[in-house]
């Protein structure tokens, strides 16, 4: 089962970065609003435990449709159910589908001038435009566990952002209206997908050129003495991707913003200088009883460094 994505450092950033790449008419709502796009960040990965059906939005394994999967699956979710049916798309995921599906729901959202649902669904649509650009997301082996690399999807996704993200260059410009927004999902993980060699066969090279012991070290996190990739493994690793995360991360950075201009001006560009200025309660409800269900209901601590 697949339990991760971006650690909550990255994805946080790359919401929280993308309101600084918005048009001046959005600007200025969007810091207002950025302690909410930024901690709601992470959301979708709290409710996939609770909320049936959230787990497949997140990745798509693209190695369960053959070769050239890439290439040879509909874009649009209709004909892909049809070629496919609808069981065996959830079954592999559906995260270039979902992404279409948020960027029309948003767009309704700025129609309806609904505060609530714009913010949900902007921080939502982040999230999994975040994913989509993760290499591992596109992929069975998800967390190198076909392959004895178990723990490379928190290494690859928090364990080197975390490392080093403060030397990355996040200004990436200013949205861009998307012409075609499914199309574009699918460039994301296109893009994902062709990164995925590299990021397998560079941590298997290392691996064989590192004794166990200069492989990992230990950390306190939490109070707990936990197992990471070392320093020293990390940096080598970091060096042979050559930019890879920083490319990925300045990607989805620049798409989230895009795709909030986008939906923005296809509901015929609302002056949001006059939107409500705070959730209501029920939404504030809402909010709290998922944060419950999250810290009392059933979930799988990530799977990093194992
Ligand atoms: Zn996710």
């Amino acid at each position: 089962m697949h339990s991760y994505s971006w650690g909550f450092y990255a994805h946080q950033r790359i919401n929280r970065l993308a309101v600084f790449a918005l048009p001046p008419e959005m600007v200025g709502f969007y810091k207002k609003h950025i302690r909410y796009i930024t901690e709601n960040a992470v959301n979708p990965d709290k409710r996939r435990y609770a909320v049936e059906g959230e787990a497949p939005r997140h990745y798509i394994d693209l190695d369960e449709y053959g070769d050239s999967a890439l290439y040879k699956l509909p874009r649009y979710w209709q004909p892909a159910v049809e070629k496919f049916t609808e069981d065996t798309l959830m079954a592999f995921g559906i995260v270039p589908w979902h992404i279409n599906f948020m960027k029309y729901q948003l767009t309704q959202a700025f129609k309806e001038r609904n505060l609530d649902k714009i913010l949900r669904v902007s921080s939502d649509l982040g999230h999994y435009i975040a994913d989509a650009c993760v290499p591992l997301h596109t992929t069975s082996n998800y967390n190198g566990q076909l392959t004895d690399q178990r723990g490379i999807h928190g290494f690859w996704e928090s364990r080197l952002p975390e490392l080093f993200s403060d030397n990355y260059d996040f200004f990436v410009g200013p949205a861009q209206y998307i012409t075609n927004p499914q199309l574009r999902a699918w460039d994301l993980v296109a893009s994902a997908h062709i990164a995925l060699d590299s990021v397998l066969s560079f941590e298997r090279q290392l691996t064989i050129a590192f004794d166990e012991e200069k492989k990992y070290g230990f950390e306190l996190r939490n109070n707990l003495t936990t197992r990471v990739y070392s320093r020293e493994f990390s940096e080598a690793y970091s060096k042979k991707l050559n930019g890879q995360v920083e490319r990925q991360m300045r990607l989805a950075i620049q798409t989230v913003a895009s795709f909030w201009y986008t939906a923005w001006v296809d509901a015929g560009q609302p002056n949001l200088g006059t939107l409500a200025t705070s959730l209501t309660p029920e939404e504030l409800h809402r909010l709290e009883m998922e944060k419950k269900d999250y810290e009392t209901g059933p979930h799988k601590p990530r799977e990093e460094g194992n």
